[in-house]
């Protein structure tokens, strides 16, 4: 898969969140995608899932306009947003058996539940309800339902928020192993929940891309 994006720019009234972006990126590639709040890193996930609109330029998938491509948006896209509502009062693989029927899976949905179980380390919770889990455990369970029909392309945004640095660790992890196939973009503030685990950082900040490579060629600033 190739993701194309080009002279990309997002204006909300009066501020622009997003300056005239140009990325192109292959699978495979795990993706930080870093900068302050308010850079603009929502912004671009959200136009790259589809879920907003850009004002100018455009999103290439495979040399097709991501606009043309809404088949590919509900089920073979991978999301988790970073306002994530989990249901709460849903067992976890109630949850995730709502979210596999979302995605039109259907023959293989159990095998793909207990798939995406197994990875996230969740098997042991899945009769649990969500609202007894940790912040991590539901961080997790958030990270499975991305993962459901295997996804070509992942989209994580601001995956360690509210996690304490054990969790942070396993976060780490979780993501090292099953990238390889795959395009996975993680937003983050927090550089070193990513450096670790990914092969391209893009910094990002007021809406303009500041640099673009890999983590060992990122000079950090004391
Ligand atoms: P980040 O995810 O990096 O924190 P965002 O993409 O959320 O950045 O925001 C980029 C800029 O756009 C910020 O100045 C933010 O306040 C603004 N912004 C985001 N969403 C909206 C919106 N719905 N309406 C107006 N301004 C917005
Ligand atoms: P994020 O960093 O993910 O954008 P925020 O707390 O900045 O998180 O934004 C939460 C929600 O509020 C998002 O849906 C965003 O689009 C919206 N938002 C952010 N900034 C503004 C703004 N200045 N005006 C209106 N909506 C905003």
């Amino acid at each position: 898969m190739e993701i194309k994006i080009q002279n990309l720019s997002k204006k909300y009234k009066n501020v622009k969140a997003l300056n005239n972006i140009n990325l192109a990126f292959n699978t495979p590639a795990m993706i930080g995608l870093v900068g302050p709040n308010g850079a603009g890193k929502s912004t671009l996930m959200k136009i790259l899932v589809g879920q907003l609109k850009a004002t100018e330029g455009e999103v290439l998938i495979d040399g097709v306009s991501l606009n043309k491509r809404e088949k590919y948006l509900k089920e073979r896209l991978g999301y988790l947003p970073q306002d994530f509502g989990l249901y709460e009062e849903l067992r976890v693989e109630e949850y995730l058996d709502y979210m596999a029927s979302l995605k039109r899976i259907k023959e293989n949905k159990k095998d793909e539940i207990k798939r995406v179980l197994v990875m996230t380390n969740l098997e042991e919770k899945r009769k649990l309800k969500i609202k007894t889990l940790s912040g991590g455990q539901k961080q997790r369970v958030g990270i499975a339902q991305a993962m459901l029909n295997n996804p070509e392309l992942i989209i994580v945004d601001e995956p360690t928020v509210g996690l304490d640095p054990e969790e942070r660790i396993k976060f780490r992890n979780l993501f090292s192993e099953d990238s390889i196939d795959k395009i996975v973009i993680l937003s983050t503030h927090i550089i070193e929940d990513v450096e670790s685990i990914c092969n391209l950082i893009i910094v990002i900040n007021k809406g303009k891309i500041l640099f673009v490579g890999e983590p060992s060629e990122l000079v950090r600033k004391a």
